[in-house]
């Protein structure tokens, strides 16, 4: 994975690699009633769930501002869940040099989730894809209109090939959806990789989580409807 360059108000680290297994280590702060390393309420830590899955291919996840502490969000769970995943967290990715460096670089190509109509399969990559260049997926975490703004802040971004998951049901049952098949941020970094990596069993315990996720939020609601 490429180092990113220093880190500016547009571009925070929230979570990376491989500095995570240290933060596990850490104690929470105690002033804060957030849990630094899952990034949800402490009463709603879901740490215990999080168990980090190796896998090949770097997830660099886009986070728009309003999501970082977004009750319902899930991307923290995602990159805490991964080896090779890490949230950059911004509007307008323009003068992002980790991203221009990396959209550059003849080594790498990079992929965007964004199932619009022009938008590959996976399995339509794998196809054509060339075997010298290492592959690197992008997913931005936004409301479809802050999302379609963060795209588009930035052309070699938004000159990306695009990838879809296909017609695929998202079981996430808490949070508004834009269209049916829209799908979390967790589910669509699971879907996405055991995918690409061919390898479903391996990411299981991003779906342990996402279950738990949800089982949470139900219990929650239960108990307010009580
Ligand atoms: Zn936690």
């Amino acid at each position: 994975m490429k180092k990113s360059k220093a880190v500016t108000s547009e571009s925070v680290m929230t979570q990376s690699r491989p500095d995570f297994s240290d933060n596990m280590k850490q104690p929470n702060d105690k002033e804060s009633r957030y849990c630094t390393r899952c990034a949800r309420a402490l009463k709603a830590c879901l740490c215990e769930y999080i168990q980090q899955v190796p896998h090949l291919a770097p997830l660099h996840i886009l986070q728009h501002p309003n999501e970082v502490a977004h009750p319902k969000g899930t991307a923290a769970l995602l990159a805490a869940s991964l080896s090779h995943a890490r949230i950059h967290v911004g509007e307008n990715f323009a003068d992002a040099d980790w991203l221009n460096a990396l959209l550059a670089d003849p080594k790498v190509q990079c992929y965007l989730l964004w199932p619009d109509d022009e938008a590959l399969t996976l399995a339509q990559v794998r196809e054509g894809r060339g075997q010298a260049r290492e592959v690197h997926f992008i997913l931005l975490d936004g409301t479809w209109r802050k999302a379609y703004r963060m795209l588009h802040s930035n052309p070699a971004l938004l000159g990306l090939p695009r990838i879809t998951l296909g017609a695929m049901a998202g079981q996430y049952s808490i949070r508004k959806k834009p269209f049916p098949e829209a799908l979390s941020t967790l589910e669509a970094g699971y879907h996405l990789l055991s995918q690409w990596e061919a390898e479903p069993e391996r990411f299981a315990p991003l779906m342990n989580l996402f279950t738990e996720l949800n089982r949470q939020w139900h219990d929650f609601a239960q108990g307010r409807r009580a």
